[in-house]
């Protein structure tokens, strides 16, 4: 995918999640409102000059002692090294220069990757206070003021950025891929999924040269089908500095979820659905991605009459915004529905890509507004005139309406599952779109 990275190195409390957020922005979903991954923003969607581009703030570890300090920062470093294609190496101008900023640029000096170096806390850019001169002994070269607080000197920084933004590549969507993500927590049973599935006899294997910066890729080919794997755990293993910090694996799945048509949600029978990986899927949700949620180490769990039934209920009220998900109980050791998984990603995948015509869409709308009339507000009524589907993975749907303060969020679930009861739609999200049309 064409979409640049941009990550933020820096020491604790220099500024990178106040820059974080002033690039970025507050983004408010559309459809639904997704719990847990608004609430500690590490990475999310911007632009600049037209150009989309995703940031990351590889920070957000409480100080402890130095040598933690420095160790996290290498960390970060290294971190933003793999993974970005410019990295911003951020500064304090009310701390100065210390010795865990010279470790990190020397780091940084021998990676491959354009390093834009900021100074922030410059309150007031015009006049660079002479103290300010300390920062080339960084040996990185020129650097820019900026104020994250105020919103000063970030345009700047951004144009310097936008400047190593790799040429925009056309679109290239090979369409008997299907790309899958295989996210979840560590230690859920990711690599062990991954290993069963190429220990398949039914499987051919093949390595994908060259794909990866986040994720190891795996081309797999079975009953003549195509799929790539997207394995994050994979690199976990290989990397040098040992990571058990759970931040760095929910980055991971991100990137991983970007590059994805479907999502295989890995989650841990023994554990349930926990915060994190409330947020995982959340991501998967948010970006419109199909998802099958696989439910694995099910051979250690003693079984009763129900205790399927039970915990599946259980796993989707957790991930409610994602009732649309086929859950599927596996065991990665044993291999058991491993089978069913492929089946599952199949039929996600065709869900996703349906496309509905515009006379049978418009009939089923008019169904469902004569079944439950549109909101009406102080005597006005919601008028829905048509509605159109303008896209696929996810399916994407224009709706053309009297007043977009007249819809309502119930209306607009109403609409969706009017649209997968027809339909189908499983597995993947829906993305409704108003257009005001007088
Ligand atoms: P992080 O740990 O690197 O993510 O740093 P934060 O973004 O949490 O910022 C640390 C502190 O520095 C906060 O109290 C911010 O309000 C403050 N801060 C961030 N940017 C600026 C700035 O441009 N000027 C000033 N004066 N303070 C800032
Ligand atoms: P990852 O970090 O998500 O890639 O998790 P791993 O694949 O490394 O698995 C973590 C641990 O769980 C390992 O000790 C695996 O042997 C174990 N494990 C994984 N899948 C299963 C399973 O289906 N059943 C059982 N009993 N153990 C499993």
């Amino acid at each position: 995918m064409s979409k640049p990275v941009v990550a933020i190195v820096g020491r604790p409390n220099v500024g990178k999640s106040t820059l974080f957020n002033y690039i970025t922005g507050r983004r408010i979903s559309i459809t639904e409102d997704t719990p847990g991954i608004t609430r500690d923003r590490i990475y999310a969607e911007a632009e600049w000059r037209g150009r989309k581009f995703t940031l990351i703030d590889t920070g957000g570890i409480e100080p402890d002692t130095d040598d933690y300090i420095k160790k996290m920062m290498l960390r970060q470093a290294e971190l933003a090294m793999e993974t970005a294609d410019v990295i911003i190496f951020l500064l304090d101008m009310k701390t100065g220069l210390t010795a865990a900023d010279n470790d990190v640029a020397a780091m940084l000096r021998k990676s491959k990757k354009p390093v834009i170096v900021a100074v922030n806390k410059v309150d007031n850019i015009g006049e660079l206070p002479p103290d300010a001169y300390e920062f080339y002994n960084l040996g990185m070269g020129d650097f820019y003021p900026i104020s994250s607080v105020h919103g000063l000197g970030i345009g700047e920084l951004l144009d310097a950025v936008f400047e190593y933004f790799p040429e925009e590549a056309a679109e290239e969507q090979d369409d008997d891929i299907i790309n899958v993500a295989v996210i979840g927590r560590p230690n859920v049973g990711k690599s062990s999924l991954i290993n069963c599935i190429l220990g398949e006899e039914r499987v051919i294997v093949s390595d994908v040269p060259g794909t990866t910066r986040d994720a190891i890729d795996t081309l797999v080919i079975r009953n003549g089908k195509r799929y790539n794997f997207i394995d994050t755990a994979g690199i976990r293993r290989k990397s040098r500095i040992e990571e058990n910090i759970e931040r760095y694996s929910v980055i991971r799945s991100f990137m991983a979820v970007d590059r994805s048509d479907v999502c295989l949600i890995v989650i841990d029978a023994n554990d349930g659905v926990t915060e994190q990986d409330t947020k995982i899927a959340g991501y998967a949700h948010e970006q419109g991605k199909a998802s099958v949620i696989a439910v694995n180490k099910w051979d250690m769990i003693e079984k009763e009459t129900g205790t399927l039934e039970k915990m599946q209920k259980e796993i989707l009220q957790k991930l409610d915004f994602m009732s649309y998900a086929p859950v599927v109980f596996i065991s990665a050791k044993t291999g058991q529905r491993v089978e069913k998984l492929f089946e599952l990603v199949d039929y996600v995948f065709e869900q996703a890509s349906l496309r509905i015509q515009t006379g049978m869409l418009n009939d089923v709308l008019n169904e469902a507004m004569a079944m439950v009339q549109p909101p009406s507000d102080k005597g006005k009524r919601l008028k829905i005139y048509y509605m159109t589907q303008t896209g696929i993975r996810p399916p994407k749907f224009v709706l053309f309406i009297n007043d977009k303060e007249l819809m309502h969020f119930s209306y607009e679930r109403y609409i969706i599952n009017t649209l997968r009861s027809n339909f189908g739609f499983a597995g993947t999200p829906i993305q409704l779109i108003m257009k005001e049309k007088q």
